[in-house]
């Protein structure tokens, strides 16, 4: 789902639900109408008041303005009395700022960009297990303290953890830098671009997160239809770009041309993107041409270490 998707989403949906409320409304002061003829007269005596009042402001006469205004306020308050007798209430907003119009002084009221953040992160937990990888859940315990090339993974991701979390905290579509998580399958990539990716949505960014096999092949259908390329434009316009396992599309000098413009249009703008790949750097070059290896090589480079951890947790389980 896309920023604009979710807006249109939030607004159709407060719209709705609107409606339905004004209807039973509506529908309850008609019924009473019919079965009390005091109430039915009230609302006509009101509505003939309100014309007059709005005449005689103009012609200036105050004498007989004060009358009717005098007379309209006991008329309300006689008929709130009816309503109250009849257990009929005011149709209650959920949002007291906007009253469910969803603008405050002609800008997009909170209660829309709450639900239209909401509806985004709805929309991703469907795909992503946006509960199951936080920071607080990753478990630094997986990474061995020494490994046999004497260097310590444990003290690796320890950093690399400290540095993810920093990334979220000081944040800026327009600042923070490019990263690409390098390493083998099951080191917890996936994981900690998760966790960016859910905090960042909470804190109500722009984020776009996906599989490069599932964002290439939807960008290359856009394509052949020219009337839609709102995965393509999402892509570039997005605060965040997170593009997870790099490698595992299918690559066509399309798809080569398509994710340099991605990375060089994001690049310019200054805008940050996160890229995980189990490939190495000369893999990448030889893969998506060295032009776009050459602009990952200024990203910086995180490369993940340790025992594949979907392994030890399926060993754990059968002992
Ligand atoms: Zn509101």
């Amino acid at each position: 789902m896309t920023r604009e998707q979710s807006y249109e989403i939030a607004f159709e949906k407060q719209k709705e639900v609107l409606t339905y409320k004004k209807a039973v409304f509506e529908m309850a002061i008609a019924n009473l109408s019919k079965q009390n003829p005091e109430f039915a007269d009230i609302n006509n005596r009101l509505a003939q008041l309100g014309s007059s009042i709005a005449i005689t402001v103009i012609s200036g006469d105050t004498a007989s303005l004060d009358e009717m205004q005098s007379e309209m306020t006991a008329l309300s308050s006689r008929r709130d009395e009816i309503l109250k007798q009849a257990g009929i209430t005011d149709i209650k907003y959920d949002c007291s700022v906007c009253r469910d119009t969803g603008y405050v002084n002609g800008k997009i009221c909170n209660c829309i960009h709450n639900s239209a953040k909401k509806l985004v992160i709805e929309s991703l937990s469907s795909a992503l297990p946006l509960e199951d990888c936080r920071f607080d859940n990753f478990d630094l315990n997986y990474y061995p303290q020494k490994s046999d090339d004497g260097t310590s993974p444990r003290k690796n991701m320890t950093a690399v953890l400290k540095m993810c979390r920093e990334y979220v905290t000081n944040f800026d579509p327009c600042k923070s830098e490019s990263l690409l998580f390098m390493g083998n399958t099951g080191l917890g990539k996936t994981h900690l671009t998760i966790a960016i990716v859910y905090e960042l949505l909470n804190r109500g960014f722009n984020v776009i997160y996906g599989a490069a096999y599932n964002l290439f092949s939807e960008m290359e259908s856009e394509h052949f239809d020219r009337h839609t390329n709102t995965a393509y434009k999402a892509a570039i316009d997005c605060d965040l770009l997170v593009i997870d396992d790099l490698g595992g599309e299918f690559v066509s000098p399309y798809i080569q041309s398509l994710f340099y413009n991605i990375v060089n249009t994001r690049d310019l703008a200054n805008k940050p993107t996160i890229i995980n790949t189990n490939l190495a750097m000369g893999d990448i070059a030889a893969r998506y041409t060295p032009r776009v290896a050459s602009r990952l090589f200024n990203y910086n480079n995180e490369v993940f270490t340790g025992d594949d951890i979907r392994l030890q947790k399926a060993i754990q389980k059968n002992n």
